[in-house]
Formats: C-alpha cells, structure tokens, sequence
C-alpha cells in the first residue's frame, strides 16, 4: 500500500537535492519503461497469488498511487505518504485513525475554516471535544485526554508563521501525536518532519499540484503511523483517483521552480503593499523580523501567501470585482494570482462573534500571489484599489 520504504533510486545516488528528487523519485514503481508513469485506468489488477492484498484503486495501492507517494514522502524525508481525494479526506483519515470517544484535540487558534469546522461539527458528534488556542497558551489547555495537536506552518487566513518548535515540544511532553498542515509553506520551504512533527498534511490541490485543476490531499510520516492511516482510509472512502496521481505527478514535477518565483514574488508583492497608503496591515512570513525564531524552520522562503487589511475608505468587494489579471476566487497556490475574502470563504461558515473575535471581517483580503512578473500584480491591486477608494 502507497509507496516503498526504500527508493531505490533516489537512495542510490549521490544527488539529494529537492530539484533533482522531484524529477526521479517515485519512477521504481511504474509498470513497464516509460519516461513517465501510465496511468491504469483499471479499477482492480490480478495479482500472481490469493494471499497478496488485492489491488484495488480504493486501497490506494495501484502503481500510480505507488509513484506519487513516494515523490511525496522524499520530499519530505518521510519513510512513507500517503495520497486523498482533497486535503479534507486527508484530515479526516488522520483524525479518524487517532481518535475516538473521549479523547481532546488541542488545535491553533485562527486555522483553516474547514478543518476548524470538521473538529468543530463533525467531531464533536463522536466525542471528541476541541480547544482552540494560540500555541503560546497551548500549555494551559492540555489536558490528561489531549492526544491530538494540530496546527500549520503558516496560517490561513492570516499568512503567519507558527510557532513549530513550542508546538512540537508540548505534543511530546504530553505524549500527543503532532500533525501540522504545511500547505502554504509547501516542502519545499518548509519540512515539519525534521523538527519533530509526526505527520505533515498538504492540501494537494494548492502548491503540491500548483495549476488549479484538481483537488487533493497528502500526508506523509513513519510507515507505521502511515499504514495505520491507509487501513482507516480504505473505509472512509477517499482515495485519490489513479487520473488524480497522474496530474498531481506532473504538478509535482515543476515544484521547486514554481516555489522559488513565489518565494520572490510573495515577499516583493507584500513589501509594495505595505509602503502603500491604501493599506492598513499585511502579514507574510517574509516580513517577519530576522531573529524572529519562528523563521528558522523556513529553509527557502515563505511562498506566495500574503494577507492584506485595506484601509476603511477602501471598497474591497469592488476591488475584487474590479481587478483584470487577479481573480477572485477562494483556491490558492495556482500559478495565476488569486485573492479572496475569508469572510465570505475560508471562514465563511465560522459564527460572526467568532469571526469578530478573530478579526476576520471584509476589510481582509487573502492573495496567493502568482509566478506572473509581480510588478504587474502590484500596478493591478493598487491601481484598482485607488478606484475604489471612497474620498
Ligand atoms: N489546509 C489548508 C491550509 C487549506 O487552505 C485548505 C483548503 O483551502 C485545506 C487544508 C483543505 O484542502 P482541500 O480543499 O484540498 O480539501
């Protein structure tokens, strides 16, 4: 199931480098000698004795699934991956594996809306309860029953990076499994695994497959704590089709180059915002101070993520009606630059005093800034902006 332990190729030779992985890792595992991996378009293959577990698309174990997984799982020098039908399927398998009636989650305070909501309405109804707070209190919430703690390298909606290090410490002083959502920071920038977080999860559909045509999940970890999470998986259904693998393998292949031209972009995109008269507040890893300690585990810079406060005068829904290259659309990652408002999106189904708590209202806006020359985004965002302006 998913990907071997050993790649044999990749291991073998001298080089190690993320750019050189991404184009070999995985290759051991097609069937037959293509440059690249067929995609089977078989839902079940014979296999050579009755014992052997049976091949099955659901089962995640198809060749296809196979290669990806361990691209996947090199990237993030993890012994094994494991692929979903979205980030959400990914979350769900993990949750599932770990917990059950009684247990306690100890999660970030102001994370991704959807996993927010899953922990929130879904996991409640199995009794599992919640607590949301900043990793800086997560010491005063732990309780006996916490097995759980989840939080991202950087934040969504707010483009902020986390506190890995206090969040891995606590989870092993009291024996909790770490799971951290890595997808705005990508492996690339940002490997979890080498500092002590157990699993890592990425939202495929974002920087992992980075052309905004399919959605998709990961998580990478130990082989055990993997092939326990592929054997829950098999019952909740959502596995990455084998269509799936092969455009998420052929997204994954241009992976460095696309994140080295957001990194660049990202942090230029975020320096011209704030020196702009229009804006009140941008958050973005790359502004963060130099001996800020939470940078240390970037090792290549903060992607393209960056969220901006317009100033009050600014009509932001016409703003993001109005501009001609960036869209408004609620996925991220994509080569195109995107923005969003996380009131109406990522937290639109969070209650309004918590959305008020958490200062998400309509004067936010969330860019995922895109691979374009940025100088032509900044002139897009900033020329709309004055046109909106109210005087
Ligand atoms: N994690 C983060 C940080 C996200 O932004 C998203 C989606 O926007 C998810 C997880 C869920 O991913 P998916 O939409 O692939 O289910």
């Amino acid at each position: 199931m998913s990907s071997k332990m050993n790649n044999i190729l990749t291991d073998t030779l001298p080089f190690q480098a993320e750019e050189t992985r991404l184009q070999h890792a995985g290759s051991e595992h097609r069937v037959g000698k293509g440059l690249v991996g067929a995609q089977e378009l078989s839902v079940t293959f014979a296999t050579d004795s009755i014992e052997e577990i049976p091949v099955y698309a659901r089962l995640s174990n198809t060749s296809n699934h196979a290669e990806v997984c361990a691209l996947i799982a090199t990237l993030h020098h993890a012994a094994d991956a494991a692929v979903f039908s979205s980030g959400m399927a990914a979350m769900t398998a993990f949750l599932f594996t770990f917990l059950k009636p009684g247990d306690h989650v100890l999660a970030q305070d102001n994370c991704y809306g959807g996993n927010q909501g899953l922990l929130l309405k879904i996991l409640t109804r199995f009794g599992v309860d919640t607590t949301f707070a900043p990793i800086s209190e997560w010491d005063s919430h732990v309780r006996e029953n916490t097995r759980v703690c989840y939080f991202e390298t950087i934040s969504n909606p707010f483009c902020l990076p986390q506190d890995l290090f206090r969040a891995v410490q606590i989870a092993k002083a009291n024996a909790c499994l770490s799971i951290c959502d890595n997808t705005f920071a990508s492996p690339i920038n940002c490997q979890p695994l080498e500092h002590g977080v157990d699993i890592v999860l990425e939202s495929a559909t974002k920087y992992l497959n980075g052309h905004s045509d399919l959605v998709c999940g990961a998580l990478a970890g130990s082989s055990n704590l993997i092939k326990k999470i592929n054997e829950t998986a098999m019952y909740l259904g959502g596995f990455l089709s084998t269509s799936g693998c092969v455009t998420l393998m052929r997204g994954l292949r241009t992976l460095a180059l696309r994140m080295q031209q957001h990194n660049e972009n990202g942090i230029a995109f975020a320096r011209k915002m704030r020196a702009s008269s229009l804006v009140k507040e941008v958050n973005c890893g790359g502004l963060c101070a130099s001996d800020d300690h939470r940078m240390k585990h970037f090792r290549g810079g903060f992607g393209g993520m960056v969220s901006v406060r317009f100033q009050p005068h600014v009509d932001v829904l016409q703003l993001l009606n109005h501009m001609t290259l960036v869209r408004n659309v609620p996925s991220l990652g994509g080569t195109e630059t995107t923005a969003c408002m996380p009131y109406y999106t990522t937290n639109r189904w969070t209650s309004e005093s918590e959305r008020q708590r958490l200062k998400i209202d309509t004067s936010l806006v969330r860019f995922s800034v895109g691979i374009e020359n940025w100088a032509d985004i900044v002139a897009d965002v900033l020329e709309t902006a004055a046109r909106c302006a109210r005087n």
